[in-house]
């Protein structure tokens, strides 16, 4: 079902318009999902959550990312989540080249890209990405727990922050997935991996559900080709078809130029 890369190799005299055509005809038009996680932002500055260094070993996330954290203490909340909303916010924080070449891929591939990324910063959106699902929310938007509109949000929430919509003063919150909840687009996703030709997960530590067990859906569909990129093997990493380890930042891009010039081939 994939172009084969030494059929792609031998078409390398022709222009790549015709390349193209020949190996990924319009008919069937090749559909590619990718999992992004918090490693893909690690070269951005932002610190990943799971690392030994990294933000569930400083705070507990029982006590931040959890409604019950939330009604227990809503004031330290809304103090983490600032916190890392200024830093993302700072000027020392932007896409790095792994979020510039997953741009690349969505604009250059004739076939649907969608991006399914559990991170909650704007790093995709500002590197290009266009077709982008936030499963687990982001960190710019508001949602209020009394009229439930959620809109974009990059100012600090306090307890007496009204809301935009209705008024209501300690309503707002953070728009993330916190633990215990349902993440968002689950139907669209799920329907996106039954159909995909490509799954690559990167950057993900493969111990979240559900985004962890996504390889497992893309491979019971019985069409995607599974790929892992990420800095080292993950939990799930044996049921990836191919694997690249190191980092996101050069791994990424040498990913999707090989995707771009060769087409949805195996390893090359
Ligand atoms: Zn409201």
């Amino acid at each position: 079902m994939f172009s084969r890369p030494g059929r792609a190799r031998a078409y390398l005299a022709e222009p790549a318009s015709s390349i193209i055509a020949r190996v990924m005809p319009q008919t069937s038009a090749r559909k590619i999902l990718i999992l992004t996680g918090a490693g893909i932002s690690r070269e951005s500055g932002l610190h990943t959550f799971r690392d030994p260094d990294g933000i569930w070993s400083q705070v507990r996330l029982e006590d931040v990312a959890t409604p019950e954290a939330f009604e227990r203490d809503p004031v330290r909340v809304h103090e983490f989540y600032n916190a890392r909303r200024r830093a993302l916010l700072s000027g020392d924080v932007g896409p790095n080249p792994a979020h510039g070449a997953l741009a690349r891929l969505e604009a250059d591939w004739p076939g649907e890209v969608l991006l399914v990324t559990q991170n909650i910063d704007n790093l995709h959106e500002r590197a290009g990405s266009k077709n982008l699902v936030h499963m687990h929310g982001e960190i710019l938007s508001a949602r209020c727990q009394r009229c439930g509109v959620a809109g974009p949000w990059s100012a600090d929430i306090v307890m007496e922050t009204p809301c935009p919509t209705c008024g209501q003063a300690e309503a707002l919150r953070v728009d993330v997935v916190w633990f215990g909840e349902m993440p968002m687009q689950m139907d669209r996703i799920l329907t996106a991996l039954e159909a995909c030709d490509l799954f690559v997960s990167i950057g993900t530590s493969g111990s979240v559900y559900p985004a962890a067990g996504f390889v497992q859906e893309a491979r019971m569909a019985g069409r995607a080709h599974t790929v892992e990129l990420n800095l080292e093997p993950s939990e799930g990493h044996n049921l990836f078809a191919e694997r690249h380890y190191g980092p996101a930042g050069r791994i990424v891009p040498e990913f999707v130029a090989r995707i771009l010039r060769d087409g949805l081939g195996e390893k090359s």
